[in-house]
């Protein structure tokens, strides 16, 4: 493509975006958000970042700073809600409504207030304080998610400033204990105990959400539709034992080793699902030669075996394919000069959405192929479906990323890992995983040391936001 068509299809997409959100078409647009946004939007930033919200604090005082943003905006007392479980004081949540038109039903955002644990000695700044550096945010929770805290709350703060009515209610949910595995994870206590005051016909959770950047060139924008869904077995084979002297065939390491060579020659069968399909099909753009070819076979109703061998041998596509149950602990014995007695193994599972949980257990059976082998799921699983990847929702999303990023490509996708929208896609509400805090793909630090976001990415995903919450609640 000649440098002139590039810039016409550019200029064209932004003079489309202008229509798109009614306004004049300018031959730069903005990606910034105005002078007033971009100041509260950073505001924002600085002001959760430095409330510590890690587990053992909780998330309280973070809802009630929320709150008080949200009253100073305008919110009326009866449209914000600041609740905690009674047996979990410090475990607090915040839900806001923006009232619509009664066009349509409400959407939900989810956003989690908790962030993983940070240790001032690990860290080159203060991770509770917001520092600004060579154009980068640094802080605990500037990726995961505290920045997605703050374009939420600021673009419902714009669109209630701005007199915007949405065709249907707004709600948004900021929340506790996504992080640490939660004794009181927010989403699942507001679903379980509160559900009219969340109850929507469409979930977008921006933790989900992944902007994928390479060397500071924007790949992909990731629509998580689906999560694979996490179970854990135990594994214990036992024997009356003896002196080492003596051994014999029921050796427990013996027969738990043989069974675990088996499980790791394994392979589950391949399991496509709509999203992953579609993620092919995205993916696909963004490579070249044989693994853009296999990639775009993928689309096809049976793929050829060949170039699902092919992608399989990569670890980041197999993922994609299948279920996966891998070992990740071992034990066994209780002194050198004894036959053991017993020999234990974790097996952690990642299920492909959709796929019967006692059906991969059967799996997992004949794969070990020893019946004494006991096994235990010491975490069953919730099985959360998959989100449908409804064609009219992805080209809203992808038209609101077309005004902003047209070079990039919109990529359904599931993750290999678990979010809050488990909760609420058990809960049937259709979950979407959307947010444009792009980052650099070699260098993700969300739940590490130095954690940041760059400074203009920031103000970006602010104006982004805004644009998603006001095109999504402008539809039915
Ligand atoms: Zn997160």
């Amino acid at each position: 493509m000649s440098n002139l068509t590039r810039l016409c299809a550019v200029a064209s997409a932004a003079a489309l975006s202008a229509l798109a959100f009614g306004v004049q078409a300018s031959p730069t647009p903005s990606l910034v958000p105005p002078p007033v946004d971009q100041a509260l939007g950073r505001s924002l930033l600085k002001e959760l970042i430095e409330i510590d919200t890690q587990h053992a604090v909780g998330s309280t005082g973070a809802a009630h700073a929320v709150a008080a943003r949200l009253k100073a905006a305008g919110f009326a007392d009866a449209d914000i809600a600041v609740l905690a479980p009674a047996d979990h004081p410090t475990k607090g949540n915040v839900v806001v409504r923006l009232h619509g038109q009664g066009l349509a039903r409400p959407i939900l955002y989810i956003c989690h207030l908790d962030v993983v644990n940070a240790r001032r000695e690990d860290w080159t700044y203060d991770p509770f304080k917001l520092t600004e550096k060579d154009g980068w945010y640094y802080g605990r929770g500037a990726i995961d998610m505290k920045s997605q805290d703050a374009a939420t709350l600021e673009s419902l703060i714009r669109l209630k400033r701005e007199g915007f009515k949405p065709h249907g209610d707004i709600i948004v949910a900021f929340t506790a204990d996504e992080e640490a595995g939660g004794d009181a994870n927010g989403v699942d206590w507001l679903v379980k105990t509160h559900r009219d005051l969340i109850d929507a016909a469409l979930v977008i959770n921006p933790d989900g959400g992944e902007a994928g950047m390479k060397h500071g060139k924007k790949l992909y924008l990731g629509v998580q539709t689906a999560e694979k869904v996490y179970v854990t077995y135990e594994l214990e084979v036992t024997d009356k034992g003896g002196h080492s002297s003596r051994p014999t065939p029921a050796n427990p390491i013996f027969r738990l080793s043989r069974a675990l060579a088996r499980l790791g020659d394994y392979r589950f069968p391949v399991h496509l699902t709509e999203t992953t399909r579609l993620y092919f099909a995205g993916r696909s753009k963004l490579e070249t030669g044989q693994v853009a070819a296999d990639m775009a076979e993928m689309l096809k109703p049976s793929p050829d075996p060949a170039a699902i061998e092919r992608l399989s041998a990569a670890t980041e596509t197999n993922i994609v394919f299948r279920t996966t149950c891998t070992a990740t602990q071992i034990s066994g014995g209780h002194a050198e000069s004894a036959l053991p007695q017993r020999a234990r193994a974790t097996i952690q599972c990642r299920v492909i959405p959709g796929e019967p949980l006692d059906g991969v257990r059967q799996q997992l059976e004949a794969v070990l192929a020893d019946p004494s082998i006991r096994l235990t799921a010491t975490y069953p699983g919730d099985n959360s479906p998959e989100s449908p990847p409804a064609p009219k929702l992805l080209r809203t999303i992808e038209a609101v990323k077309n005004s902003m990023w047209p070079q990039a490509v919109l990529l359904p996708l599931m993750s290999a890992g678990a979010s809050d929208s488990a909760f609420t896609r058990i809960g049937g509400m259709p979950s979407y995983g959307v947010d444009a805090s792009w980052d650099d793909l070699d260098d993700g630090r969300a739940h590490g040391q130095d954690e940041r976001i760059g400074v203009q990415v920031f103000d970006e995903e602010v104006e982004f936001t805004y644009r998603l919450m006001k095109a999504l609640a402008s539809g039915q």
